[in-house]
């Protein structure tokens, strides 16, 4: 049998492993911070009527620039951005991959404060771009005086900085991009995949935008907006970075069907956003019952909890699996996270916790 290592592959992805949460089918799915809601009914109906009105003419290509699209994310943004501050992608890992193709490649690095988004390292690998691991706090935020020492030390060509951060929830103050931003020569890429799920008080990176040519905000529908199969990710950017990306995204990559099914969604959005109040809730009571429980848990701004277990979390990863629940081990050594789902799933998960938990205290 031909196995990859018998393949002319490139020689830095030998030995390498694809990026793979395990798709199980089992009753509680908490593993990959989707939204456990499905997509309501006139949200359905909205979307099939959108898509239904571009099947005649897909023997022509799509609009290469998403420009319907691009103008209602804009709408959604708010803060003054306009078509040409926003550009959409599959999905946001395809838009943080154009950054790459785009900011860095070979003989350039980016730099990351983990533990975080698992893809960052690895879309960099992917494009060729060396990747600088650093690490954030023990508390899992990021002193704006650690970040700038690590970008002096490395003077790295892209900053990634994930917030809310996965897979501990953190969320960052603007200051903290203000002063990489500030430090760093290159471009500083914001990760705020699960933005809409932050508490009261915490302001998105996009506030920084009219005085940082070098910021891109990467958004995604894939999380608030239950829209993860639709992947739909976009950024938000000085127009100049959108015409950066221009120059290595593959022609016509959205679908017309994907333009149109977004741009349902987000015309939509009230009805799609409705469950986030109560993702959230659910989120507030795992952090409080597991706290009350004795367990250390990751303030979260997310949609999901990072919570310590045992050494081997491994094997509490899988007597979560025998009782029927999926969560995620990040790879991260005593801790597990979990995705807020509804308050159904949520129970389950709690219920499983005490039996498996309990043991360990
Ligand atoms: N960024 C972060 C921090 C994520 O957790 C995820 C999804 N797991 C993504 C980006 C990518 O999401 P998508 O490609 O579905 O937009």
């Amino acid at each position: 049998m031909t196995t990859i290592d018998d393949l002319p592959i490139r020689d830095d992805l030998r030995g390498k492993s694809p990026y793979g949460a395990p798709q199980l089918d089992v009753p509680v799915q908490l593993n990959t911070n989707e939204n456990s809601y499905p997509v309501p009914d006139d949200v359905v109906e909205a979307i099939g009527k959108a898509v239904q009105a571009e099947l005649r003419d897909l023997n022509r290509y799509p609009d290469r620039d998403a420009i319907a699209l691009r103008n209602e994310l804009a709408g959604y943004l708010g803060h003054g951005l306009t078509t040409a501050n926003v550009w959409a992608a599959n999905g946001s890992n395809e838009v943080q991959q154009q950054l790459l193709q785009a900011f860095g490649g070979p003989g350039r690095s980016a730099l990351g404060f983990g533990p975080s988004y698992s893809m960052h390292p690895l879309l960099a690998q992917g494009t060729g771009t060396r990747w600088i691991g650093a690490l954030r706090d023990p508390d899992f935020g990021l002193r704006p005086e650690a970040a700038v020492a690590e970008i002096e030390k490395h003077d790295p060509d892209l900053v990634f900085v994930c917030s809310p951060n996965n897979p501990t929830g953190t969320a960052l103050d603007p200051a903290v991009i203000d002063a990489i931003l500030n430090r760093a020569r290159g471009m500083v890429i914001v990760d705020e995949a699960y933005t809409e799920f932050s508490r009261p008080g915490t302001a998105s990176a996009l506030t920084l935008l009219p005085h940082h040519p070098r910021l891109v905000v990467s958004r995604t529908m894939s999380k608030a907006f239950g829209f993860a199969g639709g992947r739909l990710g976009y950024l938000a950017a000085d127009p100049a970075v959108v015409d950066a990306v221009q120059l290595v995204r593959l022609p016509y990559h959205l679908s017309a069907i994907s333009q149109a099914a977004a741009r349902a969604a987000v015309v939509h959005r009230a009805s799609l956003l409705a469950t986030v109040e109560a993702i959230k809730e659910q989120r507030d009571r795992i952090v409080q019952v597991l706290r009350e429980r004795g367990v250390r848990v990751a303030d979260s701004d997310a949609n999901f909890v990072l919570f310590a277990v045992s050494k081997d979390q491994k094997a509490d990863w899988q007597a979560f699996l025998d009782r029927g629940v999926l969560i995620r081990d990040v790879g991260l050594a005593g801790w597990l996270r979990v995705t807020a789902g509804t308050e159904d799933e949520t129970t389950a998960f709690l219920n499983a916790a005490e039996e498996i938990l309990s043991g360990e205290r």
